[in-house]
């Protein structure tokens, strides 16, 4: 018997896809993590045991470095939020929602404003751009941006999210051809609706690199299940930081009192006027979670 670590590519039916030294190997989970609950996920890193038979079985799961409910998916390293500027046009407030998640799960949001030939995208890069998180515009059609997207995807394990139809399958295809993703016409054929729950599958475009494919999880999905903690809110807006510590008030809220260094910031131009709308309806949104219903 030998030992090898490595990475699950996918799990189905009980069998999970085990890439470890340039070999894929098929392998069961021991019993003991069903036990304890756990359920081995794309993107662990897991030590497998390999037999004389060539029977393999996870031994050990590693530490996550974060893990996401829905899409079932551990140790992302960034997450690419897509956002058309055009069918359909952007949901400012979802986005915020998506990157103050991220932001809370310890991944790396990298914003995409899609479909740019549709329509100019400027003022979205006014906002996005005072947020100090990395912004990206991107055409499929013309391909402009994409080389752009296939720098940062570099030696990482990434996932796209954003609404369906917003063209993250046709900026996958864009990344490697190799790949043929069904886009929303071919879905439709094969019906695989927003109801199929599909394993998450991570793809190999180069050395080290690996985008997690997710098709069928929306971005509702992943807000739902990440409840923040009022008082974490704020620093799940990266731009406010330099400005949290500076208000009158230490349990300010950010949102109305008076002498709140956030709040002055916003009337400096410092802070997009939209981005702190969105931090005050996901206050008033959580502010009355009780303690017992955060998991
Ligand atoms: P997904 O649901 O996010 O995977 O979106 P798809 O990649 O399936 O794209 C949805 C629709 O938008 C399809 O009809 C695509 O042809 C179209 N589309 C995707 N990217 C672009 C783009 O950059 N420009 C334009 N004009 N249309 C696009
Ligand atoms: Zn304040």
């Amino acid at each position: 018997m030998k030992m090898e670590r490595g990475l699950l590519r996918k799990g189905i039916g009980g069998f999970y896809y085990v890439e470890a030294a340039d070999t894929i190997y098929e392998a069961k989970a021991r019993g003991i993590f069903r036990k304890r609950g756990i359920t081995p996920l794309a993107g662990d890193i897991v030590d497998i045991s390999i037999e004389e038979d060539g029977t393999c079985t996870i031994e050990e799961i590693c530490e996550r470095k974060n893990s996401l409910v829905r899409p079932p998916v551990a140790n992302l390293d960034q997450l690419f939020l897509v956002v058309s500027v055009l069918h359909p046009s952007p949901n400012l407030l979802v986005l915020d929602k998506m990157l103050a998640g991220a932001e809370e799960k310890g991944i790396s949001p990298v914003i995409v404003f899609s479909k740019t030939d549709l329509e100019d995208c400027g003022e979205y890069l006014e906002i996005y751009q005072k947020t100090g998180i990395p912004v990206l515009t991107v055409s499929s059609v013309t391909g402009d941006g994409v080389d752009r997207v296939r720098e940062l995807l570099q030696g990482k394990l990434s996932a796209f999210s954003g609404n369906s139809g917003v063209g993250k399958s046709s900026l996958l295809n864009r990344l490697d051809e190799q790949l043929s993703l069904p886009t929303a016409e071919i879905s439709q054929k094969l019906g695989r609706g927003r109801h199929t729950t599909r394993q998450v599958e991570l793809l190999k475009l180069g050395p080290d690199t690996y985008v997690a494919d997710t098709p069928g999880f929306s971005s509702v999905d992943m807000i739902q299940t990440e409840l923040i903690r009022k008082e974490n809110l704020a620093h799940d807006f990266r731009e406010f930081a330099p400005y949290l510590d500076q208000c009158r008030f230490p349990s300010c809220s950010h949102t109305k009192e008076k002498g709140c260094a956030v709040l002055a910031a916003l009337q400096e131009g410092k802070i997009a006027r939209s981005r702190h709308q969105s931090y005050v309806s996901m206050y008033d949104e959580i502010k009355n979670i009780k303690e017992w219903e955060l998991k």
